[in-house]
C-alpha cells in the first residue's frame, strides 16, 4: 500500500470533521480518475477501506429539473444534521456526457448544507457513460459510509436511465413530482413508477387541491405497478412543500417508517444483496464490451462487417458470431438440455 493511500485511510477513519471531509473529497477524486495508475491505487484503497460500524441508509432521490430536489435535500439534510446525524449528498448526472452540459448543475447547490461540518455535498462525476458515472458514485458511497456518514442521499435527474441506476444503488428510492400529475403521469409511468418506494408531490403550497388530486392518481398508479423484489413495503404518495421544514420532517418520519418495515422483514439486506449481484454483472458486461471494442482483431474488421450488415449482405446473427469468434469468444452451441429449458 503506498503512502498516499495510508494517509487517506488514516484521515478518513479519524481526525476532526474538517480534515476528514477533505480526505473524503480527495479519495473520491482518486476514484473518479480515469488514469490507469490511479485506478490501481483506487482499487487498493477501496479494498482496504473498513466497513462502517453501522450500515448507512442510502436514499435515492429523483425528479425532473425544477421539481425541488435541491431544496428538499438541503432541508432534509439540515433537519438530519440538527438531529445529530451525518449526511452525505452524492449525485448521478450523466447528462454532461450526453448533452455537454450538466442538468444537476455546476452551480453551487445546497449552500447552507454544504457548509455544515457534518454534511458532505459532492456534485456528480462528469463525463463518461451512465455506467461509468454510476460506478464512480457507488464507490463514493462506500467512502462516505466508511467515514461514518449515516445517511447517504444520491440524487439524480428524472431523465433517461439514471433513475434505474440510482434505484439500483440505494435502500429506498423516492421520486419527486410536480402537482400537475394528470399530464406528467404518462411520462413517469414507464418504468419509473415501479422503482419508487415513495412519491412526493412537491410544491403543494402552490395549489393544494391539484396536489391532492395528483396524490390520488399516483396512489392508484402505484398500486397497479408491479412490486419490486426486495420490498416488504407498499409504495406511497404524499404531498409536501419543500419550503416548509415541518413538512420535510414529516417526510423523514415516513422514510424512517420504511426503514423499520424493511429491516424487520429482512428486505433491506436482501435488496442490497440483489443489487450487488446485478451490479457485478453490469460491470462485467461493460468491461467485456469495452474489451471487445478495443480489441485489434475486432477493430480490423468491425467497420466492414457493420457495412455488410447495413447493406444486407450479411445476417446480423452471423455477423455477431463472426466478430465474437474474431475476438476469441467462440459462442458455445446451446446443449440440448438448455435448449429444452
Ligand atoms: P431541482 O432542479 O429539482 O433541484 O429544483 P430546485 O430545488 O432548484 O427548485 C426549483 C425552484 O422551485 C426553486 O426556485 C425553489 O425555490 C422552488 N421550490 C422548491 N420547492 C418548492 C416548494 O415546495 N414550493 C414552492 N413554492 N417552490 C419550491
Amino acid at each position: 500500500m503506498d503512502a498516499g493511500n495510508v494517509a487517506l485511510l488514516r484521515d478518513i477513519g479519524a481526525g476532526d470533521a474538517a480534515s476528514q471531509r477533505r480526505a473524503v473529497a480527495r479519495a473520491i477524486t482518486l476514484l473518479e480518475s480515469t488514469r490507469a495508475d490511479h485506478r490501481e491505487r483506487a482499487d487498493a484503497f477501496l479494498t482496504a477501506l473498513p466497513l462502517p460500524a453501522q450500515p448507512a441508509f442510502r436514499l435515492g432521490i429523483s425528479g425532473v429539473p425544477g421539481v425541488g430536489k435541491s431544496t428538499f435535500i438541503e432541508a432534509l439534510g439540515l433537519h438530519l444534521v440538527a438531529a445529530g446525524q451525518r449526511v452525505a449528498v452524492l449525485a448521478v448526472d450523466p447528462s454532461s456526457s450526453l448533452s455537454g452540459g450538466s442538468i444537476l448543475g455546476d452551480k453551487t447547490r445546497m449552500e447552507r448544507l454544504s457548509v455544515e461540518p457534518h454534511a458532505f455535498v459532492r456534485p456528480s462525476p462528469s463525463g463518461g457513460t451512465l455506467g461509468g458515472v454510476a460506478a464512480a458514485t457507488r464507490e463514493a458511497i462506500r467512502v462516505v459510509e466508511a467515514a461514518g456518514y449515516g445517511v447517504v442521499i444520491v440524487e439524480t435527474v428524472g431523465v433517461g436511465q439514471s433513475e434505474a441506476a440510482v434505484a439500483g444503488m440505494t435502500d429506498m428510492f423516492c421520486l419527486l413530482q410536480l402537482p400537475n400529475a394528470g399530464d406528467d403521469l404518462q411520462a413517469i409511468k414507464k418504468g419509473v413508477m415501479e422503482l419508487a418506494d415513495l412519491v412526493v408531490v412537491n410544491k403543494a403550497d402552490l395549489d393544494s387541491m391539484a396536489a391532492a388530486r395528483a396524490v390520488g392518481q399516483i396512489e392508484s398508479a402505484l398500486h397497479s405497478a408491479s412490486r419490486r423484489a426486495g420490498t416488504a413495503w407498499s409504495p406511497r404518495a404524499l404531498a409536501m412543500s419543500a419550503l416548509d421544514a415541518g413538512q420535510v420532517a414529516s417526510i423523514w418520519r415516513v422514510i424512517e417508517e420504511f426503514r423499520g418495515v424493511q429491516d424487520v422483514a429482512g428486505a433491506a439486506v436482501e435488496r442490497r444483496r440483489g443489487q450487488s449481484v446485478a451490479w457485478f454483472w453490469e460491470r462485467i458486461d461493460a468491461g467485456l464490451r469495452q474489451a471487445f471494442r478495443s480489441d485489434p482483431r475486432v477493430r480490423a474488421s468491425l467497420d466492414e462487417t457493420l457495412a455488410d450488415v447495413d447493406a444486407g449482405r450479411l445476417l446480423v446473427t452471423v455477423a455477431a458470431r463472426r466478430m465474437l469468434t474474431a475476438f476469441g469468444a467462440e459462442p458455445r452451441r446451446a446443449s440440448p438440455a438448455s435448449e429444452r429449458a
